[in-house]
């Protein structure tokens, strides 16, 4: 992967704590105070309740594979292909979309135990991206 050419996220107040715990190797999601639910991406309001209200969590950084796809074709600058997206069932519940990396991609299996890893890519952002468990 080709870090340095990928279109990096946008930080904003919203989303910041988010990217501040991935550059210290830690997965942090909102949490609504009201009834626990998790929002990701962030948002102002939780889905399910309507709660302006929330905190963040500290997640494992653990899950399993819930479904993926590899790419053979580059979409975008700095994704060398073939590389393959996960969608991963984390430990605590909510999903995550990220690269799945350091597996063989014909190894990658549904339900195969995923554990995050932290990428820096520039000054401000680390990645989230998940390899296999050990
Ligand atoms: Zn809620």
């Amino acid at each position: 992967m080709n870090d340095a050419a990928r279109p990096l996220p946008l930080i904003d107040d919203l989303n910041r704590p988010y990217w501040e715990a991935a550059q210290h190797a830690e997965l942090s999601m909102q949490r609504c105070s009201q009834c626990a639910a998790f929002r990701y991406p962030p948002a102002p309001v939780c889905a399910h309740c309507g709660s302006a209200d929330y905190e963040w969590a500290r997640l494992s950084g653990r899950g399993s594979v819930n479904s993926f796809v590899v790419f053979h074709r580059a979409y975008l600058a700095g994704f060398d292909v073939p590389y393959a997206v996960a969608l991963v069932d984390l430990e605590e519940g909510p999903k995550l979309y990220a690269n799945l990396v350091d597996v063989p991609l014909d190894s990658i299996t549904i339900g195969m135990p995923v554990e995050a890893r932290f990428v820096p890519v520039s000054q401000d952002i680390s990645l989230v991206q998940f390899a296999r468990r050990r």
